[in-house]
């Protein structure tokens, strides 16, 4: 007779196994009609985590707040072809479809939406969003046609989801504005909810893109979280001077000789205006550094 913690005797693993069931997988829609037709079968509250996949612990404190405020939760998986310039990473960008899924199962996801760009940009397309002011600094003008790509892509996937409401990280400081400023202005119907950045042990702020990094620059990285931590103390402090806030966080990250700055912004919080001299008013402390070609994007709000 074996021993009740013989986890070897298959008879007693069935008696120790205490794990819930599965949850039921998630069901997958390919398309906008089919994901209207799932969102009108299921009534009551439907929360949607837009993401372009690969994903890590920030999207899945998306979807786990998601889950937590809404009866439904959608998750699209799309890499957005239109939000890419032509010099971009849209053909390398990592994917992983089959780990994305079973992720998103363990989490009890109740439907994933994963359109193909065929469908979202038939032939014959000519219909984009444009948000005006607030798309053109930092990433707007890095990144020419960025946010019309973004915006587009984000009004015609709240169309074809129908939620409640729709989760966006603090990570991408400006996109969050951009969406925040259209859903306004256009009488969207979902509400935009601003989750907290959820960072690596370290201070690095997750990114499907912190896959790109060698392991030199992956440690160099992390000077970036360090250098807005520095910021942030000093203001906490009682500084107000926009340039010596801006040329604290640009004379720290060139300690490090991997980094190089695109650009370090202290700007008006919702405008993203640059802001000079005293700073009065609630503030966004955002930045933009390559590691070899990888941009990482970071910022803190101070408020
Ligand atoms: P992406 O797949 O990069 O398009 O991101 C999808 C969503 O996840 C966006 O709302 C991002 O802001 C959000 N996100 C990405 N990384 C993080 C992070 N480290 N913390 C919080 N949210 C994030």
């Amino acid at each position: 007779m074996a021993h009740p913690n013989d986890l070897r005797d298959a008879r007693f693993l069935l008696d120790v196994d205490t794990r819930p069931p599965n949850p039921v997988p998630p069901t997958i829609l390919t398309n906008a009609a089919a994901m209207r037709r799932w969102r009108a079968a299921n009534s009551g509250s439907c929360g949607f985590v837009p993401t372009m996949g690969y994903l890590h612990e920030g999207h899945m404190e998306l979807v786990r707040r998601s889950i937590e405020e809404n009866l439904h939760t959608v998750v699209s998986i799309f890499v957005n072809p239109m939000q890419f310039g032509p010099n971009e990473d849209f053909s390398r960008y990592p994917r992983d479809e089959v780990r994305d899924l079973a992720q998103l199962s363990a989490a009890g996801v109740d439907a994933v939406y994963l359109p193909n760009a065929n469908d979202m940009y038939p032939e014959g397309y000519q219909t984009y969003v444009d948000v005006e002011r607030v798309t053109l600094p930092l990433e707007g003008a890095a990144r020419p046609g960025h946010f019309r790509g973004v915006t587009t892509v984000v009004l015609k996937l709240f169309n074809a989801v129908g939620a409640d409401r729709a989760y966006f990280g603090r990570k991408d400081a400006q996109q969050l504005r951009v969406v925040q400023r259209m859903v306004r202005d256009l009488d969207v119907g979902t509400e935009v909810v601003a989750c907290p950045i959820v960072r690596e042990a370290d201070g690095l702020a997750m990114s499907s893109r912190n896959v790109y990094l060698t392991p030199e620059q992956r440690s160099a990285s992390t000077i970036l979280k360090r250098s807005l931590d520095l910021a942030g103390d000093r203001w906490a402090a009682g500084e107000r001077d926009a340039n010596t806030l801006r040329a604290l966080v640009r004379d720290n990250i060139a300690t490090e000789p991997l980094a190089e700055i695109d650009y370090i912004s202290l700007a008006d919080d919702v405008s993203l205006e640059e802001l000079s001299g005293l700073v009065t008013r609630p503030a966004l402390l955002s930045l933009v550094v390559k590691f070899g070609k990888t941009r990482l994007l970071d910022n803190v709000e101070l408020a």
